[in-house]
């Protein structure tokens, strides 16, 4: 049988409507495609909580500030289905942007508090775009889980405070970062790196790696995080955007070192801006 793929939100609520009716649990995993081992670990625990999995490709366009990569963004629309298809998902919800975004188009999801900082301040606007998009996808697929990953934690913060907000009807689930061998984080942004930068790159979990520890150790926060920025320029890495510990939940500023902790990232490093994160 062919790979089912869905370009229409009526396409993909029919056949969402026949495995409900068949009594089967449905996850979605929402990606913006050029699909590596991380999105496809999405998939697999996907389908130990569920019995159908769809994944979505949408690159959207709301989400990329003026003078990001929206035009350079990969797009790999037939391997990224042979891939879903080999790791075991039901279908790729992959709709146009005419069809996400009718003509006359005019609502928009904010969230507060959880997407200010970090990459809500380097990217204005972007959580918003994320944020109306995955409310949308979640509504246009009905799924009962979806499943997103630690990688982009903020997002994630974001998700987890619009779905209690809006009260919509899932359960999200947050998959730990893959990583390749040296710590680099996967991404689809790591194509973006020339030999010479993929060799700098891995200093970035080296950096939180070294971090956690030291404030484990009892260092203070502001002295450290100082310190890993000088690390990682000295590592090659041509900016910081950011270095922070905040706290796990909701991700506020730390009030007491005793709650639990995230030290959260983002550098540049030639046409690649790479985040990452931790536990700490
Ligand atoms: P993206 O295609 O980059 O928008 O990512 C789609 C989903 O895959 C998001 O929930 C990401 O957090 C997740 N994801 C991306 N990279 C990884 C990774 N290395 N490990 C786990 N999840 C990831």
């Amino acid at each position: 049988m062919t790979f089912p793929i869905f370009r229409t939100v009526a396409a993909l609520r029919a056949q969402v409507a026949v495995w409900r009716g068949q009594g089967l649990r449905v996850a979605l995993v929402p990606t913006m495609g050029a699909l590596h081992d991380g999105h496809l670990t999405l998939v697999r625990q996907g389908l130990k909580k569920a019995d159908r999995v769809v994944a979505s490709v949408f690159v959207n366009p709301t989400q990329f500030g003026p003078n990001e990569d929206f035009a350079a963004y990969p797009r790999r629309e037939a391997e990224d289905a042979a891939l879903l298809a080999g790791a075991g998902a039901s279908g790729l919800y992959a709709p146009s942007v005419t069809e996400m975004y009718p003509s006359g188009f005019a609502t928009t999801i904010s969230v507060a508090g959880v997407s200010e900082g970090l990459c809500g301040t380097v990217r204005p606007g972007h959580f918003a775009g994320v944020a109306t998009v995955v409310t949308k996808l979640l509504l246009q697929a009905g799924p009962d889980l979806a499943l997103f990953g630690e990688k982009d934690y903020q997002q994630l913060q974001v998700i987890r405070r619009v779905v209690r907000d809006l009260d919509l009807p899932v359960q999200i689930e947050g998959v730990p970062t893959v990583r390749e061998a040296d710590g680099l984080a996967l991404s689809s942004r790591n194509a973006y790196l020339t030999p010479e930068q993929r060799a700098i790159a891995p200093a970035l979990h080296g950096v939180l790696t070294a971090l956690a520890e030291r404030l484990a150790a009892g260092e203070t926060a502001a002295v450290l995080t100082a310190w890993g920025r000088d690390q990682l320029l000295a590592a090659g890495f041509d900016s910081v955007d950011y270095l922070e510990v905040r706290a796990a939940e909701g991700l506020a500023p730390l009030e007491r070192r005793s709650e639990p902790a995230r030290i959260l990232v983002a550098a540049r490093l030639g046409k690649a801006r790479l985040i990452d994160n931790i536990p700490a």
